[in-house]
């Protein structure tokens, strides 16, 4: 599945914002109308979050921060409020962000008190000497940075619990069950400088184990941004996603080759499809292109520009 932006026929425009809000089974029918409505209308106002900044000639990577912020924000969502449980009951946070311009990126895995884990991902860029940090460090550096902190409860959902005891009811439905519809969110954006920017952010999967990373906060596989060739986040099974370098795959194939950006996504969603992953991507090149491709039912995504926005779940919406 696969959608570009159009602005047709007019001038290219000078800022493009894609956001996602995760990929999996997201079918009609199994989503409540009052669910539907609560995801498309957090969407919307991640998309006027980030679109301001862009709207007013500010910063992509002040855009994305601000998109994934909101939706770390809303419990619908599997990062920040709304983390899904990892095995042993608690929620480990990941979140990495990426500057085109100057390459920088910053990367947090297992964090647990930061109310926005996308921050503390750029304070980690911004203000360490270091572009990943994980779990005890990443927490005790957030706390030196002055970052909102929160307890558990504010983390935890309802909801979450309840997939969580489905995950220990069930053992063999296995870790990529794409029933249990992942909800990491994630924001690619072009500026009216030129310059892309890319951010996700996640609880993970339900259910992990053993210190378990996935894709999200490895720049190169979950994000990745670069002026000479894309901006990219992903969302689905993030062991797929590493061992296909998916955001920095894309990156390359725009920037080495005369391919057009959505035959670069959806190529290399093949990959991740061919190895027996599922998932998604958002990209935004410097050209202004918003791309998304993914191989699930659905995904929640929104795109703007200058000409307007879409907000869109299922696999059959453009
Ligand atoms: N990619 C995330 C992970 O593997 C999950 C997701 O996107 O829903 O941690």
């Amino acid at each position: 599945m696969a959608a570009t932006s159009a602005d047709p026929g007019s001038a290219r425009p000078h800022w493009r914002l894609v956001i996602h809000g995760g990929a999996g089974v997201i079918e009609r029918g199994r989503m409540s109308p009052a669910e539907d409505e609560a995801i498309r209308a957090a969407l919307h106002r991640a998309l006027d979050a980030g679109a301001a900044i862009l709207a007013g000639g500010g910063a992509a990577l002040d855009a994305v921060e601000a998109a994934v912020r909101v939706l770390e924000d809303d419990p619908h969502f599997n990062a920040g409020r709304g983390s899904v449980l990892a095995y042993d009951g608690h929620i480990e946070m990941d979140a990495s962000i990426m500057d085109g311009h100057s390459r920088n990126a910053g990367a947090i895995c297992g964090a647990t008190a930061t109310r926005n884990p996308i921050g503390l991902a750029r304070k980690v860029m911004e203000h360490s000497p270091h572009v990943f940090l994980s779990r005890e460090g990443a927490d005790q550096f957030s706390r030196e940075q002055g970052l909102a902190q929160e307890p558990p409860a504010y983390f935890e959902t309802a909801e979450r619990r309840r997939q969580w005891q489905e995950f220990q009811d069930h053992p063999g439905a296995g870790a990529f069950d794409i029933h249990l519809k992942y909800g990491t969110v994630g924001a690619v954006a072009l500026d009216q400088q030129g310059h892309v920017a890319a951010a996700t952010s996640t609880g993970g999967l339900t259910g992990k184990r053993w210190g378990r990373i996935g894709d999200s906060p490895i720049i190169g596989a979950g994000t990745y941004a670069d002026d000479r060739g894309c901006a990219v986040s992903a969302t689905g099974a993030g062991e797929y996603f590493i061992r296909v370098g998916v955001a920095h795959e894309i990156c390359a194939r725009l920037r080495l080759g005369r391919v057009a950006p959505q035959a670069a996504a959806d190529a290399v969603m093949e990959e991740v499809r061919a190895l027996g992953g599922t998932g998604g991507v958002i990209v935004v090149t410097p050209e202004g292109d918003g791309i998304t491709s993914f191989n699930t039912p659905g995904m929640y995504r929104g795109m703007a520009g200058p000409s307007g926005r879409s907000v869109a779940i299922y696999g059959d919406e453009d």
